[in-house]
């Protein structure tokens, strides 16, 4: 056995006895970081070690610091987990360690990239010539349809932004609802395009359709112009109820004032996949891009964002580039879809995903982490003196004790207990337990175990 083998070995012993764990293990870390460094030693040492060993150190002095995020009970944020196949074809992009740069260099991952992005568009129920990036994550795929629509919006105005920068063009108006995630800032910050404008939403965080309609009727603040390049953002599936924006209405309001509607689905996206809950996303596809991850509701491992935008040519204007030592096909290569040049062959793991579930396993897929938050929902309105605050229209549960104080109490005492992980937020200006379920393999009988550590934990 080489080397190199013996490494996988262990690694693939380490791997199994992790995943092994899961069903029982506490989901929080269980040691600090100041303890998993004292066991990894933080002198770098002078000499080599084997392989083997390096991962077998790096395992076992880890372990007490990993929290379950892949386990059936780790509802905070929104956090996939693993699909098994996704998982595995996961351990083979490494060790292909391809280059998914270009075509030619790289027919596997292109092949595959192309199918797994045609394969989410009928899924997504979105145009089938639209252009599909495999980026980081959401974050980085808002910021992908971002800067086409930024560019295109400009080039309308007669203004090029990839020649002649921001400086001295004509001002972008960027309007999103007030419950926008804030990744969406962060993408607006680095294109340089500021704060957007806001507008107001309803109690569940959906962008109000009046009020937008105003907005884009009305002038931008402090131009006394009327229309410039203008985005809207709407999104799909909010961070603490799980709304959706109405898209019929605000997509045609956009689309008549000329606007790049631009639409946040992080994790709601993925609706659109089940014909229970499709009807969330009703209107959607209209739009002109489409930010998702697949590595929170599809499952794949971290990390893989999508990034969608009806005309090709906008992304590959926006994120294409020339070198002369590449190799590159005249009707564009991956790189030509996002920000980075070298990058891993993210697109493997979701066809794995996607070929292994198959159409009806999305849809149950999703159907699925919609049902358990339904049972969460119905759990702690039983419980004395929690209230449910959202509409439970998707995955996600947002819920209080009473009071600030009895909420936050509740959520310590259940980190503390360990059976589940699930945070705190404040929403409205009160503080609530969010439940977001995210992971395919949180079972009936995961819901019912944390749905009684939360009854102690309030008792
Ligand atoms: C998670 C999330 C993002 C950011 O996605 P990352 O994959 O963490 O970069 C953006 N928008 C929404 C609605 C999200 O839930």
């Amino acid at each position: 056995m080489d080397e190199r083998e013996a490494a996988l070995r262990q690694a693939h012993g380490h791997s199994v006895r992790w995943l092994a764990s899961l069903s029982d293990r506490p989901v929080p870390a269980r040691a600090p970081v100041d303890e998993i460094v004292r066991a990894l030693g933080a002198e770098l040492p002078d000499a080599p070690s084997t392989p083997a060993d390096v991962v077998d150190l790096l395992a076992t002095a880890c372990e007490p610091g990993l929290t379950a995020f892949p386990g059936g009970r780790f509802y905070g944020f929104v956090v996939g987990g693993t699909e098994p196949a996704a998982l595995a074809a996961d351990w083979l992009v490494s060790a292909w360690d391809q280059n998914c740069v270009m075509r030619a260099v790289s027919p596997a991952y292109t092949a595959v990239e192309e199918i797994a992005g045609a394969w989410l568009l009928d899924l997504l129920g979105l145009p089938p010539a639209c252009a599909v990036g495999f980026t980081t994550g959401a974050t980085m795929a808002n910021f992908t349809c971002l800067t086409a629509a930024r560019d295109t919006v400009l080039r309308s105005a007669g203004w090029n932004v990839a020649h002649d920068g921001l400086t001295g063009g004509p001002p972008v108006r960027v309007i999103a609802g007030q419950d926008r995630h804030m990744a969406i800032d962060l993408a607006l910050r680095y294109l340089g395009l500021g704060r957007p404008e806001l507008v107001p939403a309803d109690g569940q965080g959906r962008i109000d359709p009046e009020a937008l309609r105003r907005t884009l009727t009305s002038s931008a603040p402090g131009t006394g112009e009327g229309r410039g390049p203008t985005i809207v953002i709407l999104q799909a599936g909010d961070i603490h109820s799980g709304a959706f924006d109405s898209f019929p209405e605000t997509v045609r309001s956009a689309r008549e004032a000329g606007a790049w509607v631009h639409v946040d689905g992080a994790f709601g996206l993925w609706a659109a996949a089940s014909p229970a809950h499709a009807h969330l996303t009703e209107g959607c596809a209209q739009a002109d891009s489409w930010a998702t991850d697949a590595h929170k509701t599809l499952n794949v491992p971290y990390d893989c964002g999508l990034a969608i935008v009806r005309d090709p040519s906008a992304l590959r204007s926006a994120m294409g580039l020339r070198g002369e030592y590449l190799i590159q096909h005249e009707h564009g290569d991956p790189v030509d879809k996002v920000p980075e040049l070298s990058r891993r062959g993210r697109a493997f793991t979701v066809w794995a995903a996607l070929r292994s579930l198959g159409r009806s396993g999305v849809a149950d897929l999703v159907d699925r982490l919609c049902r358990h938050a339904r049972t969460f929902a119905t759990g702690i309105r039983a419980i004395d003196g929690a209230t449910v605050l959202n509409d439970v229209v998707f995955t996600q549960v947002c819920a209080e004790f009473g009071d600030d104080e009895r909420t936050d109490r509740v959520l310590d005492r259940l980190l503390a207990e360990g059976t589940a992980w699930i945070s705190g937020s404040t929403w409205h200006g009160r503080r609530v337990m969010r439940i977001s379920v995210s992971n395919w393999s949180t079972t009936d009988e995961d819901v019912a175990r944390t749905l009684s550590a939360i009854r102690r934990a309030a008792s």
